[in-house]
Parts: C-alpha cells; structure tokens; sequence
C-alpha cells in the first residue's frame, strides 16, 4: 500500500534496507546514480584530430591588418560548417571517428584566435564615421569633414595640374598580396600558399602602367623592396630622357603607407637619384588624402588579377609567378618586371 501511495517500486526498499546494514556511524551511503565513470567521453584523439585540422587551414598574411595582433587570419571564403564538413568528409575517407559539429565549433572558438579574413574595401574611415554619425554628432564632426572634403578637392585639382605640367607624373602602389595558387576548388584551400606581390606604376600622361611582380620567396614588401623598384623605373626614366635629350622632373603620388612610401629609405633613394641620374633634375612626391587616393594603378591592379583568370591559370600549369610573364602583357598591353629584371638595375 506504501508503495502504491508512493509511487515507488520495491527496488528503493530493498536497497535502503541493503544499505541500513552498511550503516556508518549513523549516516546512510550517499546517492550513487551517475556516479561512475561510464560516461561517452570524446577521446583526446579525436580532439587532437580536430586541432591539426584547424592548424592545417592556411594562415594569411592580412595587406590590412599589419598591427601588433595576435589574431591570424585565414580565407574567408569558407564559413566553420564549411571546415566542419570538410574535417567529416577527411575523417570518412581515411575510416577514422570523428567529431560533431558542436565539439568542432567550440575547439575552433575556445582554443584558436581565429578571425576569416575578407579583404576591405577602400573606405574613408573619416567619412564613414560621419555617414554613421547621430545628427548631435554630426554637428561635431561637421568642420572636421568639410576640411576634410575641401583637402580631397584640392589633392584632386593638383593631380589634374600636374598632368599637364611638362612632369612626368606617375602613381605607384602595392597591390594587396595574391596568395597563389587561388580557386574554388576544396583542396586549394588547405594547400601552402606562395605570397605574391604586384607592384605597379602608372604614368598619367601616356597611360603607360608597369608591373613589378615578385614572389615571397625572392624579397618581402618593405621600403627597401619598394625603393628598388622605384629605382628601376627611375633609371629606365633617365635612360628615355636621355635619349631625347631632355632635363625632366619627376611627380609621383602615391597612399600613406609608412612602411612602403612614406618613410627616409624611399627619400634617400629620390635624394642619390637626383645626384646621380643626370637627366632627372627634380623629384617630387605628392601623398594622397587618406582615404581617397583616386590611384589609376588600382584599375591596373583589377585588371592584370582579377578579370583575367590569372589564378585559375595557375590551377591549370604551375604556381610559380614566371608563368605571368606571358599572361598579363598579352591580356593587359602593361610591361611586366619580374625580380631577376630590377635585381640588375642597380649593377
Ligand atoms: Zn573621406
């Protein structure tokens, strides 16, 4: 009757009662339900599987995001389920256990600090902050931004002064860096990725764009690697003035990047070209406002990489850069320097 008022099975009174003869000083043994150590654990394996599959994505060296950070970037073109599913599909074609989603999510976000890298576009930080600004704000902001506007206008009429000056008037700037090969394909993805840098300089007058291409492997994008080319295309400048037998001043424009093109290196290198080069008398370098570089050279950029299926085209033959020489001045009439090229300049 006890048991029907309680709702219990005999099985709770016959353990209480084997348990009363195990009695300790007057205290009934504790609980045991859940207390063993049968739980379904996930092996340390599979959490090691896990983590070398996420080492195994490639890092990216961000054009962007150069600060002090720890954080590293991989290609955003993935999301996490994406990297899950590909881990399941590794993990099923060698036969071995693998984890679920909720393990694999929580090792990526918990362990790593891991952000997917989509390249930026161009934007004024200053203009979208006041774009994005409260009207209280705004007002604030106003004479800061009309300052900023009037700048924009007056570094816009001096580029147009200045290409019809008897100048040379040339804009250079570093490509963000290409990590080739680059594709659709799954496996492209998780394979090493060889840096690649374009560098290009553009002549306003005539339209006539070089490319400097170099790889990782052969020299970094500092000031050093940005002042040799700026030499090379100095001394082909020099060179062409020569031979027309004229005197001619240099312009160029290019962004703000102090560790590219604002900095002593590329000055001490206008100052030795000066003193050295007899057919260029002046040099001049003219920065754009930040933000709003208005770079011809961008438009080159978009055109040797980007609308020509240059990456798909290392898919197909090889990786290596060499293969650009005869890709991009067949599809975009630009003349193409490869390092060896501007190596010898110096010499
Ligand atoms: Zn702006």
């Amino acid at each position: 009757m006890f048991m029907a008022i309680l709702g219990i099975h005999s099985k709770i009174i016959r353990t209480v009662q084997e348990k009363q003869g195990t009695l300790t000083k007057g205290i009934l043994q504790a609980e045991m339900r859940g207390k063993h150590n049968k739980h379904a654990s996930i092996s340390d394996d599979i959490k090691n599987a896990v983590r070398n599959h996420i080492n195994s994505i490639l890092r990216i060296e961000s054009h962007y995001c150069r600060s002090e950070t720890k954080k590293e970037y991989i290609d955003g073109s993935k999301t996490i389920s994406e990297l899950y599913r590909d881990y399941k599909t590794s993990c099923e074609k060698q036969n071995i256990p693998y984890s679920n989603y909720l393990m694999y999510y929580t090792i990526f976000n918990n362990e790593f600090n891991i952000a997917f890298f989509i390249p930026k576009k161009d934007q004024c930080e200053l203009c979208l902050a006041f774009k994005n600004a409260s009207p209280g704000e705004k007002i604030e902001l106003q004479e800061k931004h009309d300052t900023h506007l009037k700048e924009k206008e007056l570094s816009r009429k001096e580029k147009e002064k200045d290409k019809t000056s008897n100048s040379v008037v040339a804009v250079y700037d570093l490509q963000a860096v290409l990590p080739c090969p680059t594709g659709d394909a799954t496996s492209l993805y998780y394979v090493s990725k060889l840096n690649v840098f374009n560098f290009t300089v553009y002549q306003l007058q005539n339209n006539e764009v070089g490319c400097y291409v170099w790889h990782e492997g052969q020299g970094q994008r500092g000031a050093n690697e940005i002042a040799s080319r700026v030499w090379h295309y100095l001394v082909n400048l020099n060179a062409k003035a020569h031979n027309e037998e004229k005197i001619i001043d240099v312009i160029f424009y290019s962004d703000n990047c102090t560790g590219q093109n604002k900095n002593k290196f590329i000055f001490a290198l206008y100052t030795f070209a000066v003193s050295t080069l007899e057919n260029i008398h002046s040099i001049t370098h003219r920065y754009f406002i930040t933000g709003h570089t208005q770079n011809e050279g961008i438009s080159a950029h978009s055109t040797a990489w980007c609308d020509c299926d240059v990456s798909e085209r290392y898919v197909d033959s090889c990786l290596m850069p060499h293969c650009l020489q005869s890709v991009i001045p067949l599809l975009c009439g630009v003349l193409l320097w490869l390092h060896e090229v501007f190596l010898r300049a110096g010499t």
